[in-house]
């Protein structure tokens, strides 16, 4: 077909191209994709399954390949929906949100000496990336009212040495930043938020990816929105980082310069205290498909994630030993109720959340305890950290953590499901007020 013009390495338009890929995909690797991604059983779905493969056959007499299959027009597009989205003009579609993070830890030469302040409740690639290169992490202890990071206790745990503040909107319910981010002016510190959960929060009518210097989203499958399992999006807010935020996701290659007989130029990217090496975070066309079509409903996505966490803490707010997920207008914000966070008044409820978490085992309600205090994990106490300081140090992490706090899904349940997961609860807490 004449289309394939279009060479994957642009060599011009040459009478042989540099067609440096393996085989092109075909009618029957999309059918296998179709298979794979609508999955079923039974004659109804093998006859719509016989009667789509009969349709993507011809597909091979009459198509093209694509001209991209990594870092192409897609990526582009879906990169321009997520600017919209956010308002933001400086988003980057990447292989993770760690890789996001890296970047953003590269941007700040963090080395060994440095210090990383982040909430003692997390998931371990908020900080990864300071472990790896020897920075050291300092925990800051929690918000009990919204599980965020105290910015008070970020306050005290600030020295000369800080240099990236990570606030980390857990469950999607935004950090309280302005504080953050005056106490970042003040000491002139860099703020990465890990918005993993967060996609389309705002805080105080601003969305976040617009707030903080950098702020990294997850697109994995388990998170609000996904490209295909994999992938992530990271924002700035630096106006002299925006035009390195694409260069920094493949190795610094520069086409817009060459050396003499050569295609492009690779360029150290300007960190903030001197040039960095960047590495490869790259994403393929098929991932920005997955993403375009995920922007597309995300609106619904979220209208439904908000609807069923006002609907359960309205029907919990009958128990007075719940604290119900914040809702938002108490803060002036919109979280993304990436999750519903539940805590209880142990005393109240005749009993810690550990009895409550195994009551709704018992009673088939999901319990995926993934949220924890990070200085806890094996990895920490290798390279050195004292538990048991730490731990002294975020006394209301642990009494959340320990006597108060689970999480519950809030997403693709059926008014059946939720309304039984409402019960399980109620049901159980009563059962510890009785002393069962
Ligand atoms: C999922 C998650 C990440 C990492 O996201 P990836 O896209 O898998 O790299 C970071 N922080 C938190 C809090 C997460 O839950």
């Amino acid at each position: 077909m004449a289309k394939q013009q279009a060479f994957r390495y642009n060599t011009g338009a040459t009478r042989v191209p540099w067609a440096a890929v393996g085989e092109n995909y075909n009618a029957e690797d999309l059918y296998e994709v179709v298979k794979f991604l609508m999955q079923g059983e039974g004659e109804e779905y093998e006859a719509a399954l016989a009667a789509v493969k009969k349709e993507i056959d011809k597909l091979d007499e009459v198509s093209y390949p694509p001209s991209n299959l990594s870092l192409g027009p897609k990526v582009r597009e879906a990169e321009a929906m997520v600017n919209e989205y956010l308002g933001t003009d400086s988003a980057v579609f990447l292989a993770n949100c760690t890789a996001g993070f890296v970047n953003a830890y590269k941007y700040a030469n963090l080395g060994p000496g440095d210090e990383v302040i982040v909430p003692a409740i997390t998931f371990i690639a908020t900080m990864a990336y300071p472990l790896e290169v020897g920075a050291k992490l300092v925990f800051a202890d929690l918000d009990p009212k919204t599980l965020n990071m105290d910015p008070k206790d970020v306050e005290r745990k600030i020295t000369d040495k800080t240099k990236v503040i990570v606030p980390v909107h857990l469950g999607g319910y935004p950090v309280d930043m302005d504080p953050i981010m005056e106490l970042a002016k003040k000491h002139n510190i860099l703020v990465l938020e890990d918005a993993a959960h967060a996609f389309g929060a705002s805080y105080k009518g601003r969305k976040i990816g617009t707030i903080g210097h950098f702020t990294g989203f997850s697109l994995h499958e388990v998170k609000n929105c996904t490209s295909f399992g994999e992938g992530g999006i990271l924002t700035t807010t630096i106006p002299e980082f925006k035009d390195y935020m694409i260069p920094s996701r493949f190795f610094g290659v520069d086409f817009s310069r060459k050396i003499p007989n050569w295609l492009y130029d690779v360029g150290a990217i300007p960190g903030k205290y001197g040039p960095f090496v960047a590495g490869n975070s790259s994403t393929t066309e098929i991932q920005a498909v997955g993403l375009i079509q995920q922007m597309k409903r995300y609106d619904k996505i979220l209208e439904e994630r908000t609807n069923t966490a006002k609907y359960i803490s309205e029907k919990l707010s009958v128990c007075d030993a719940i604290i119900p997920q914040r809702i938002g207008e108490d803060d002036d914000v919109v979280p993304s109720f990436h999750l519903y966070l539940l805590q209880i008044d142990p005393a109240k409820a005749g009993g810690s959340i550990q009895t409550l978490k195994r009551k709704l085992e018992e009673k088939s309600v999901t319990n995926i305890p993934h949220f924890g205090p990070l200085y806890h994990f094996d990895i920490l106490k290798t390279f050195g950290y004292d538990a048991e300081a730490i731990a002294k140090t975020c006394p209301v992490c642990e009494d959340v953590f320990n006597n108060r706090f689970t999480h519950l899904p809030v997403y693709g349940l059926s008014m059946e499901q939720i309304d039984y997961m409402i019960g399980a609860i109620l049901d159980s807490i009563a059962e510890m007020q009785r002393g069962e």
